[in-house]
């Protein structure tokens, strides 16, 4: 049996819906398959990014980082894309640039377990270049699922690449942070990545300020 029909029998065994375009004939390439056509719930959407050949970055990743967290979070917590630790195991922030997040959370009384944490791609780009426009489009379906799934009281966009790709803007960091913008009616923050403030500690003051602007919009949202 082709492997990919031995996925869907699996996954129909256990009761499991499979998530399929409504337009699809039923014998085309895997490639094309794996697509979000209606709302998939949280088991749905994991086996879709788990198998997902939308861009180049699946041939080159080991593991997708789907996202991690609590799926019924105020807080929604949005990187970039896996770095080599985070391809490895499979879990977003788990390198240096994760433990600094950790205390960054920490320090508004939150912590990994009670927010969702997620990124931009899905998959590592290889030498850990920026994401591509392309890769950040054919990743998106699956980010704007998560986000209507947790549906966030607040969102913190971590970095450039989360921020610009977010807003839809291409303005640096440093003009989109310090303020409050709104992502289909949901406040966002942006702020300074971890991995730049461990290059540029004297940057921290303005990502706690940022951080506090963030609790601030979370509980006028009810948080
Ligand atoms: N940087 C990110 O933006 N996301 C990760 O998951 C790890 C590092």
């Amino acid at each position: 049996m082709h492997a990919e029909q031995q996925r869907r029998a699996y996954l129909q065994a256990m009761g499991v819906d499979v998530w399929l375009p409504r337009d699809e004939p039923k014998e085309a390439p895997a490639a094309t398959r794996a697509v979000a056509t209606d709302n998939p719930d949280w088991p749905e959407l994991r086996e879709c990014v788990a198998s997902c050949t939308r861009c180049v970055l699946s041939q080159s990743r080991s593991n997708t980082v789907f996202g991690v967290g609590n799926t019924d979070a105020d807080w929604l917590i949005i990187g970039e894309a896996p770095g080599a630790e985070e391809d490895r195991r499979g879990e977003p922030f788990v390198g240096r640039a994760g433990q600094l997040l950790d205390q960054m959370l920490f320090a508004i009384g939150q912590s990994r377990d009670r927010v969702f944490i997620a990124n931009i791609l899905k998959c590592r780009p290889p030498d850990n270049r920026d994401p591509k426009p392309e890769e950040a489009a054919a990743c998106r379906e699956y980010l704007d699922r998560q986000i209507a799934l947790v549906r966030p009281r607040i969102i913190l966009a971590v970095g450039r690449i989360a921020a610009q790709n977010l807003l839809g803007s291409d303005a640096p960091v440093g003009r989109l942070r310090g303020r409050a913008h709104s992502l289909d009616g949901i406040p966002l923050v942006v702020t300074y990545h971890p991995a730049y403030l461990l290059r540029s500690p004297s940057q921290k003051g303005k990502a706690w300020s940022d951080l506090c602007l963030a609790k601030r919009l979370a509980a006028e949202a009810g948080a």
